[in-house]
């Protein structure tokens, strides 16, 4: 027996009683299910639940496990949330409306040259390296602002620039992981007061363990995986 529905509520109500507690507006913050490793059968049961949006780290799953999900319902969403190769870039943009894990100038303009192919237009996040533990994102903030200002130049005409991404270190020291997302939080209040013409709103940070202290530091995405579907059998 599955407790996918039953999982999706109780992470909802907890969503929103900490918009609550941090004085947040009611739904300001989405869930994302992240279905990584588990069936399709796990997805269309989370789908059955009302859930809508999804996320992938691997392209090659994810395009064989979504295709018939696009195709039997529509309003679904899926998110790209793990390291990408740039081989991979032209189905990851086919089955995704966001590319959550960008952390190199390379692969935008990979983004770029797939999305023009298809006339396409995609969202991507700028992750950004905040957690010790955590090998990817952005390290180097000069390759950032480097970015940026391609984007100012109107480079990537088919790419959105529309955010930021964080994975907090996996700790229970509960203050390390609040910082990661504090630090996240005053990257984009920065940036987007030196890029005011992009408006990049989503902050995209907290997972099953940690999604509530995101939420009191200004999350307005959780990706959750393990706390909807169970663990991960690899
Ligand atoms: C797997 C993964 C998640 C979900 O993690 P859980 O701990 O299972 O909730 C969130 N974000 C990223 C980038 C992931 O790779």
């Amino acid at each position: 027996m599955s407790n996918i529905k039953e999982n999706l509520d109780i992470i909802n109500q907890k969503i929103l009683d900490a918009e609550k507690k941090s004085g947040r507006k009611q739904g300001s913050v989405k869930l994302m299910a992240v279905s990584k490793f588990h069936p399709l059968e796990a997805v269309i049961e989370a789908i059955n639940a009302g859930q809508t949006l999804f996320g992938e780290n691997r392209v090659q799953e994810a395009y064989s496990k979504f295709k018939p999900v696009f195709e039997e319902y529509s309003q679904i969403e899926l998110h790209m949330i793990g390291q990408l190769q740039t081989n991979k870039v032209k189905h990851a943009v086919e089955i995704s409306s966001c590319i959550e894990s960008v952390d190199r100038i390379d692969l935008i303009k990979e983004i770029e040259k797939q999305c023009s192919k298809l006339n396409k237009s995609i969202k991507i996040l700028f992750e950004y390296h905040t957690g010790e533990e955590s090998k990817s994102g952005f390290t180097n903030d000069d390759e950032l602002y480097k970015a940026l200002d391609m984007f100012k130049n109107k480079n990537f005409p088919h790419v959105i620039p529309y955010g930021f991404m964080t994975m907090a270190p996996f700790t229970n020291d509960k203050e390390l992981v609040r910082k990661s997302f504090i630090t996240l939080r005053l990257l984009a209040e920065k940036i987007k007061n030196q890029y005011p013409m992009f408006e990049m709103p989503e902050l995209s940070m907290g997972m099953s363990g940690d999604f509530e202290i995101a939420i009191e530091e200004g999350s307005t995405l959780v990706r959750v995986g393990t706390a909807i579907f169970g663990e991960r059998v690899y």
